[in-house]
């Protein structure tokens, strides 16, 4: 009997990412081909492709990503369903006195990795996320003065990984990318050569991960906040951690704008609402910010490659760390553990974890066993 071709491609992708509303606008799919655009936080198909296995469906992160496998590539060992995902140390961060004239979003922790292991050659170019206006803008640095430049974090979600694609078509093979989980998983899904490559190299020299809850979709922000304040005139956006329940909006001439979450909530992307991971758990490092210390970082070191550019940046004075209060971890752990299972449960309602059907591919895919003690 013939064997059937699973299709992968553009078509499947568009049916069941684009067309149910779970992209996210992460960007692993744009710049590969000439066929997707990101335009104002939409992902676009500008033409129809016919390949039945296609990069595209292949890294993105929201359509049959394998858990198990993704954690035995990286760590050695099954997915364990583990709120913070697999680690080594969590400490408390903050950039070091040699890089005081920053201006982060809160300690400064991801800019000084990043600058650190660009100016010493771990990586050879960063893709990171700068701004114009309130568009997130995806941008590839190669000189580590770059790296200050695109700090502060800009909530709406953003096509950053298409810097990544158009780096590895240019050359670079050591990577460095700051994103969020949802592009942190995607890197893992690049990373692991999913369309069987023989001259497949690993093109990430260093994954740092953000913490996210949710973003913003762009498309309703701008017009959100233009009811508010001349969008020119935004200086900095903030959400300050729990429980001040607030997005804070400065502006240029000293004004602070404070509107509820629960307004922004009602303006976050669909797919955010099936996500299962609070901390980037695919990275080797990942940066939030740390509760009730807004100029402080939650720094999770979880790879070897990763906590030796943690150490050195210690010692040469571009990094501080210290002891994370037993408190704050707890807190992190109940918050990441909740995000999973409310995540988990909507896409296990929806018929989206372990479908064997051909038609309807999976969203996520990990064991019985872990997929019945986090939905119990
Ligand atoms: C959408 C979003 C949601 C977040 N939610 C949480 C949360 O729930 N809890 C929490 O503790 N922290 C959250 N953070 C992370 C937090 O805001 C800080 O980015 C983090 O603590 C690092 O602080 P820092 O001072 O080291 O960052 P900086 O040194 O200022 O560096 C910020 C880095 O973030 C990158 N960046 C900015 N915007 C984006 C974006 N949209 N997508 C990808 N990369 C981006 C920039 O390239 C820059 O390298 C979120 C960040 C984003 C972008
Ligand atoms: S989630 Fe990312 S990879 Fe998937 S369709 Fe959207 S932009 Fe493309
Ligand atoms: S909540 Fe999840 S899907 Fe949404 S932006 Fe954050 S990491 Fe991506």
């Amino acid at each position: 009997m013939e064997e059937k071709v699973l299709k992968r491609g553009q078509e499947e992708l568009r049916k069941q990412v684009l067309e149910t509303r779970l992209c996210t606008g992460c960007g692993a799919c744009i710049d590969l081909c000439p066929y997707y655009r990101s335009y104002r936080g939409k992902t676009a198909v500008l033409f129809p492709c016919v390949i039945d296995e296609g990069r595209c469906f292949a890294y993105c992160p929201k359509i049959e990503v394998d858990l198990d496998e993704l954690s035995g590539r990286l760590f050695g060992k099954p997915y364990d369903g583990n709120p913070l995902g697999s680690y080594q140390s969590i400490t408390a961060a903050q950039a070091g006195d040699r890089l005081k004239d920053i201006a982060p979003q809160a300690g400064g922790t991801v800019s000084a990795l990043m600058y650190f292991a660009l100016k010493k050659g771990y990586i050879d170019g960063a893709a990171l996320t700068d701004r114009k206006g309130l568009i997130p803008v995806p941008r590839f640095v190669t000189d580590a003065e770059d790296v200050l430049a695109c700090s502060t974090s800009k909530y709406t979600a953003a096509p950053t990984l298409s810097a990544v694609n158009q780096a590895v078509k240019d050359g670079y093979k050591n990577i460095g990318l700051v994103g969020t989980p949802c592009q942190v998983l995607a890197t893992a899904l690049m990373r692991s050569n999913p369309l069987k490559a023989d001259d497949f190299v690993d093109p990430f020299g260093l994954v740092v991960g953000l913490f996210c809850t949710w973003a913003i979709d762009f498309r309703l922000f701008e017009p959100f906040l233009a009811e508010r304040i001349e969008i020119s005139r935004i200086r900095k956006i903030d959400i300050p951690p729990p429980p001040s329940e607030i997005l804070e909006v400065f502006g240029d001439n000293g004004t602070k704008l404070e509107i509820s979450l629960d307004e922004i909530r009602a303006i976050v992307p669909n797919g955010c609402s099936y996500c299962i991971d609070m901390t980037s758990e695919f990275s080797d490092l990942s940066v939030g910010v740390m509760e009730g210390r807004p100029d402080m970082n939650t720094l999770i070191v979880r790879t070897d490659r990763g906590r030796k550019i943690v150490e050195e940046a210690e010692k040469e004075g571009y990094l501080t760390l210290s002891t994370m209060p037993e408190e704050n971890l707890e807190h992190l752990i109940w918050a990441a553990g909740n995000k999973k299972k409310r995540g988990l449960a909507k896409a296990q309602d929806e018929g989206m974890v372990n479908t064997s059907d051909d038609e309807t591919k999976a969203y996520l895919r990990m064991s019985v066993e872990v997929l019945g003690r986090l939905t119990a």
